[in-house]
């Protein structure tokens, strides 16, 4: 077979999963070909995006204190998981050279006294610049032939909306399979950066927070291959978050539509924006738990399996927003005013994550995510109020979404009233409810400080535990 294996920060994280990580590419490299992408150890690129924030007021010495800490952990992890002396320090300076490029990087931020977007990106990529290195290390030193490269090398070429860069897919595809085929053909194992790419004039990008699955499926797309592995710290994508319930159980099938639904909501275990080149090429992902790698896991494919009875398949919880109402008896009756909204919203690039009417048409009601709620709120009162189209705007920043989402929810009665219920007899007030048309999905909203309560009557609610 001819695989992607993707492996998360949380995969890699100490020497020993470093080289759990090298064994499991050594056992199926004998009858596979594989391309490893690799993301940056977990809290690197966090570690990153806050020194890429205070950069511009960092002296070099507070630089050089950060970067002491990163090199600390780099090194030591590649000291112990690599022992062939000469493997070990050619590793050793390979990171050290790209942590000096990073330190440059940031002292030119401080000498400017301003971080652009695009510099931002290119502070975050090194964490998976460094990880790739590390990770080729130990597969040579066990033995197995394999070359480090970014996204870049690689082929994966994007536009310039830099943190969210979106891959031209067709030059991309075309590159990476120029580039990648002939290595895999010699038994080589590609070992690629996670989440970064380059626009065309060679600019560094990034794909988004999380974005590894992303370039694993982009790569899995260009190659053509059989499966994407997605290597996680879970076994597969869950009926719910295991770091929250750990009743959660794995969901042993999803069809595309159902991970889109579910990731857009939350389940972290994979990225929403992995979904369509898969999709799109009907290239099948596996989410797989690295260190229980025969254990239950996730297949995610064309097929949409409903099982007989199973209404609700998963439910997510979603921190970080907010509500905004919008209101006024002027709404009634007076077409566009959601247009407006939309047209507002849009302009300024604040995500409606839902949004519901009442029948009355007196209020609508949107979430979005909280870091806009200032700027959504501010820009509202200047586009209805001041014209009089509503009269009533105000927000709450205490909320939380709950989704839930299952093929099986389609056409079949009394889904919402059954969540409700689930929900009101925990003494739960929903604040606001919404149905995606495609009916895969039922969200509601309630209190912060209860949402955990909520999701686990949900859950229980539908059967969806192991108990
Ligand atoms: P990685 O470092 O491998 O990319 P992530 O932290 O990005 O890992 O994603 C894995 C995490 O996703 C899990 O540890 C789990 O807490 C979280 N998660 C949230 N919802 C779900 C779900 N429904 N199923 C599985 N994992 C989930
Ligand atoms: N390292 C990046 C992040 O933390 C990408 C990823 O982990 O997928 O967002
Ligand atoms: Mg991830």
């Amino acid at each position: 077979m001819k695989i992607i294996m993707k492996f998360g920060g949380t995969s890699l994280n100490s020497a020993d999963k470093v080289r759990n990580v090298s064994r499991i590419v050594k056992d199926h490299s004998q009858n596979n070909q594989i391309t490893i992408v690799a993301s940056a150890l977990s809290g690197v690129t966090n570690l990153l995006e806050k020194l890429s924030k205070q950069s511009k007021h960092n002296s070099k010495k507070i630089i050089a204190n950060e970067l002491e800490k990163f090199t600390k952990l780099h090194t030591s992890i590649s000291k112990d998981s690599i022992k062939d002396q000469k493997i070990k320090e050619g590793v050793l300076k390979n990171i050290l050279s790209i942590i000096n490029e990073l330190k440059s990087v940031l002292e030119g931020v401080y000498a400017i006294g301003e971080i652009t977007p695009r510099s931002r990106d290119k502070i975050l990529s090194f964490g998976e610049r460094l990880t790739v290195i590390i990770v080729t290390g130990a597969l040579k030193d066990i033995g197995i032939s394999a070359e480090p490269f970014t996204g870049a090398k690689v082929g994966i070429v994007t536009d310039e909306k830099y943190g969210e860069a979106n891959p031209l897919m067709s030059i991309t595809k075309m590159r990476i399979s120029e580039i990648l085929q002939p290595l895999l053909s010699k038994g080589i194992i590609p070992v690629v950066t996670g989440f970064m790419a380059a626009t065309q004039t060679g600019d560094i990008t990034t794909l988004g927070r999380g974005g590894s699955d992303f370039t694993a499926t982009i790569l899995g797309a260009a190659l053509s291959v059989d499966e994407v592995w997605i290597c996680t710290d879970v076994n597969g994508m869950m009926t719910t978050d295991p770091k929250i319930i750990s009743d959660a159980r794995t969901i042993s099938q999803l069809s595309y539509s159902e991970a889109l639904e579910m990731t857009v909501f939350g389940a972290k275990a994979l990225h929403p924006r992995a979904i369509e080149p898969a999709q799109e090429n009907k290239i099948s992902v596996r989410i797989k738990n690295t260190l229980d790698l025969t254990g239950p896991d996730t297949l995610i494919s064309n097929d949409q399996s409903i099982i007989k009875g199973e209404i609700a398949k998963s439910v997510a919880l979603i921190k970080d927003v907010a509500m905004v109402n919008i209101g006024g008896a002027g709404m009634v009756g007076k077409p566009g005013i959601a247009a407006k909204v939309f047209e507002t919203f849009a302009k300024e690039e604040i995500n409606i994550l839902m949004i519901s009417q009442s029948v009355s048409e007196a209020n609508i009601s949107l979430v979005i995510h909280k870091h806009n709620l200032e700027n959504a709120v501010n820009t509202l009162e200047l586009s209805l109020l001041s014209r009089g189209f509503a009269n009533r705007i105000n927000a709450e920043d205490d909320v939380c979404v709950i989704a839930i989402v299952g093929a099986g929810m389609k056409g079949s009665q009394g889904v919402a009233a059954r969540v409700f219920k689930a929900v009101a007899d925990k003494r739960i007030n929903v604040r606001m409810i919404a149905q995606g048309s495609s009916e895969l999905n039922i969200s509601i909203v309630v209190k912060e400080k209860s949402c955990e309560k909520a999701v686990m009557a949900i859950h229980k609610e539908f059967d969806m535990g192991k108990s």
